[in-house]
């Protein structure tokens, strides 16, 4: 006889261990070759770059680092032209990088709980954290910037990889100014008669925050500033934007400075999250007008969130698709990452929001409870109203597991379709890319890299966005892997002689 076990009472896992962990080695070569080994056929008309950024070093010449956000930032790079693809690597010469591989070990305190050795007495007192530049990498106004939430970006030549500096934008920012790594890219900008909008901001948590809208023509200028002061400390990561607003979750948590100070503990294990706390969600319009309120403020139900999808508006209502989680798993000073108990913490899960501006009400429904993470979305529909999206998922259903699938969710009909890399395959973030000319939302593909722990090395594999039931269209095998990563950006742009 056959029955179905419900997916929540199947214990065997999708993945294992060891297989998972192989993804956190250190990738210390730099490549530059023509990627020959595929599976499939690369379509023709996918032409321009992929970038990607993440940790490329899990440890400073056998020093681990404490936490994966503290690593290095690598920039790899895919280039599409002619229905081949050619793969380089570089890591951003951060000064901190440099002097790091100059000296052959760890020299700075980590944000995440990587502490120079020798105890507290080491590291107490010392604020110098390091500018990694290891959380995105983006081609705006004919520059391509490695970006660090916490300082400034890192310029690279777009065909070397080489870097070039760090970058002020005509000195409208300062050394240390940070230029966060989560930047919006509008696609027709009503304030700028159409051309797009990069949107991004800047902030310096401390008792009390100031949050800096920062807004970027096609030439790459920043053409409005504006700052806004924040009651509280804020741990914010990304924000989303819409024609008339900029809209960021402050998440409920408290920061303690005093073992940061005193060497004991990492900035970021000095964060606690206060589940008894609402989330205050902070609107701040995009052209601040005279005699209105310069920030509203609205609460919602408690949780943590690093990544929003979109938002748009639809009359009163501003509507904001998150990955919530019930809260912030802690980074403890001892424990190890490679050995994190995924069935201990909650799974991020998707929830849409609906802000009644009018009202101040806000209420939230759960559109997918599958554990996922880095969503994309069709790039013209930045900030307006969207069907589509594509994210990272857990291969099961429910649980808190490693991402091991691409989902596609069509969020008119709630229809899912799920390709999965399990058990042996580990995916990133995928980047949807439109088809030149298409004219339906989901015309297009969608790029993962994903690291096989079969081969210990990754593939870059290209699905049809249209209909992931096809499977893989083309699978690139790289020569090697690379290290899980955190953000990238595709550019219909090809550089150099390819
Ligand atoms: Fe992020």
């Amino acid at each position: 006889m056959h029955f179905k076990i419900p997916e929540s009472l199947v214990t065997e896992k999708s993945y294992t261990r060891a297989g998972w962990q192989g993804g956190y080695q250190s990738l210390t070569e730099e490549f530059d070759y023509w990627i020959d080994d595929i599976e499939g056929q690369i379509p023709k008309e996918l032409k321009g770059t992929l970038f990607r950024n993440g940790p490329g070093l899990l440890d400073v010449n056998g020093q681990s680092i404490h936490h994966p956000f503290d690593g290095d930032g690598m920039i790899s790079k895919i280039t599409f032209s002619n229905g081949r693809a050619h793969f380089r690597n570089r890591f951003v010469r951060t000064t901190g990088y440099l002097a790091e591989q100059e000296a052959g070990k760890i020299l700075y305190r980590g944000t995440f709980g990587t502490q120079k050795p020798g105890g507290w007495l080491a590291n107490i007192f010392d604020f110098k954290l390091k500018n990694i530049a290891n959380t995105n990498v983006i081609y705006w106004g004919g520059k391509l910037l490695a970006l660090w939430e916490g300082s400034e970006a890192h310029r690279l030549d777009p065909d070397t990889l080489e870097t070039l500096g760090n970058e002020y934008f005509n000195g409208v920012l300062s050394a240390g100014e940070p230029f966060a790594a989560h930047p919006r890219l509008e696609n027709n900008c009503d304030q700028d008669g159409g051309a797009s909008c990069l949107v991004n901001f800047s902030i310096k948590p401390g008792l009390s925050t100031t949050i800096t809208i920062l807004e970027l023509n096609p030439a790459g200028e920043i053409v409005r500033q504006h700052a806004h002061k924040v009651p509280g400390f804020c741990f914010i990561h990304d924000f989303v934007i819409t024609p008339n607003y900029c809209i960021f979750f402050q998440n409920p948590v408290t920061f303690n400075p005093i073992p940061f100070a005193l060497g004991i503990r990492a900035a970021g294990e000095c964060i606690k999250f206060q589940p008894n706390q609402p989330t205050q969600i902070l609107i701040i319009p995009r052209t601040p007008k005279e005699g209105e309120e310069e920030i509203k403020i609205l609460e919602t139900q408690s949780g943590f969130v690093f990544h929003h999808i979109n938002a748009f508006e639809v009359g009163d209502e501003v509507l904001i698709d998150s990955i919530c989680y019930q809260d912030l798993p802690k980074v403890e000073p001892k424990s190890d990452f490679r050995q994190v108990d995924f069935e201990a913490s909650s799974p991020g899960q998707l929830w849409r929001f609906y802000l009644n501006l009018k009202n101040g009400i806000v209420r939230r429904e759960l559109i997918d409870g599958r554990c996922c993470e880095f969503p994309s979305i069709h790039p013209a529909n930045v900030g307006r109203p969207y069907r589509y999206l594509y994210i990272g998922a857990a291969h099961a259903e429910t649980g808190n597991a490693p991402l091991q699938a691409l989902l596609k969710i069509d969020l008119e009909s709630l229809e899912r379709q799920l390709w999965s890399a399990a058990p042996r395959g580990f995916v990133g973030e995928p980047i949807f890319v439109p088809r030149p000319d298409s004219e339906k939302e989901d015309d297009g593909w969608v790029l993962a890299l994903v690291y096989d722990a079969a081969d210990h090395r990754s593939d870059l594999v290209i699905l049809d966005a249209s209909d992931f039931s096809k499977g893989v269209i083309a699978r690139l095998h790289l020569k090697h892997h690379i290290p899980y990563g955190l953000h990238g950006s595709f550019t219909s742009e090809v550089f150099g002689e390819i």
